[in-house]
């Protein structure tokens, strides 16, 4: 009989927040995130569009609220829009929303049939809106591609969120037109540190900007007012005289790991319990050779697993962990 106990760590966390990466897959090679020769997984390795529904369904059924598809890139894999629409039917009856994570290269098609798939908030990003900046950042990036994806959500009803990761010596003098651009357009912004995660072509600690270096430098400039809204992330947030919400994600100045609500699938079926940590636990194992118990023991184990904080830090000598992000989904 499967267990619906509550999702509830050995550090007394409620778990209600589970990222899916839905392939490792990308159509863009960031400078921060991947190595230009990327290797990803076989095609045979990984989660049918079906399985990724049960395991998700049984954290549904297991008291997660709020579901983010990720990756890689998830417009990249044909049938990420039919899971969005699987897991939409959740929404309302246990679950209060499902978002995702994209580049924005393919939002003008997928935007409408996104919508009328259950997604009403969805998370872009953008390191740059400079076309040759874009491109240098992205290594073959059309930044014109992902300006019309970001407008055509906006037309269908789809509230954007802009993530930009801060670069030194390529965005990071970007950032306040970036923030007046988001606030006329009506998009909140999110600001993210790099984080030491996979191995890359460069070295992260050049490029690393502390965000509290952003902030001081905005606060010269812009009125923003702190405000309470937290979501269980690294992430703080300020209201901008635009209305709009500015949030600064800071793994590395900023350890909020106590309030950590989250879990994250990959598209291989390993579910981590920490971005920063390589403990995992096979969940499509456990679902092959076992069902729906073994799902549920193997997630129980997974929670006694979590652990307590992560051990990010920008001036290591390795990468805290050797996978990248793309395979954890952001
Ligand atoms: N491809 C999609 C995208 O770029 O939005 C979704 C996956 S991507 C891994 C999710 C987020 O992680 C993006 O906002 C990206 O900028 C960020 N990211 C990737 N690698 C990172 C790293 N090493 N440190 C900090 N943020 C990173
Ligand atoms: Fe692809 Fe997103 Fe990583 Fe950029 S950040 S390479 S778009 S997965």
């Amino acid at each position: 009989m499967a267990s619906a106990l509550p999702l509830i760590d050995r550090h007394g966390r409620a778990i209600s927040y589970l990222r899916v990466s839905v392939t490792d897959r990308c159509d863009l090679r960031c400078r921060y995130c991947m190595a230009e020769a990327m290797t990803f997984l076989p095609r045979a390795a990984l989660l049918s569009l079906d399985e990724i529904a049960i395991i998700a369904e049984r954290f549904i059924a297991r008291g997660v609220r709020r579901i983010r598809l990720s990756g890689g890139e998830p417009l990249v894999r044909r049938d990420a829009i039919d899971l969005v629409r699987r897991l939409g039917r959740h929404v309302g009856s246990g679950l209060d929303e499902v978002t995702m994570t994209t580049n924005g290269t393919r939002l003008a098609d997928a935007a409408t049939d996104l919508r009328g798939a259950g997604i009403r908030r969805i998370n872009v990003s953008l390191d740059s809106r400079d076309p040759a900046t874009f491109r240098f950042i992205t290594r073959h990036g059309d930044v014109a591609r992902v300006l019309d994806g970001i407008a055509a959500a906006k037309r269908a009803g789809i509230a954007v969120k802009i993530n930009m990761v801060a670069l030194a010596g390529l965005n990071e003098d970007e950032i306040p037109d970036m923030l007046a651009w988001c606030g006329e357009q009506g998009h909140d912004l999110s600001l993210i540190e790099t984080m030491p995660l996979g191995a890359i072509d460069e070295d992260r600690t050049d490029r690393f900007v502390p965000l509290t270096r952003v902030l001081d430098r905005l606060a010269r400039t812009v009125a923003l007012e702190r405000d309470s809204h937290r979501t269980g992330g690294p992430a703080r947030y300020w209201r901008t005289p635009w209305g709009t919400r500015l949030g600064l994600i800071s793994p590395l100045t900023a350890n909020f790991c106590d309030g950590c609500n989250r879990v994250r699938l990959t598209t291989e079926g390993h579910l981590y319990m920490c971005l920063g940590h390589e403990d995992r636990v096979d969940l499509k194992a456990a679902l092959r050779n076992g069902g729906v118990d073994a799902l549920d023991a193997a997630i129980d184990g997974a929670l006694a697993a979590k652990p307590a904080r992560h051990d990010f830090r920008i001036d290591a000598a390795a990468p805290a962990v050797a996978r990248h992000m793309s395979v954890t989904g952001g």
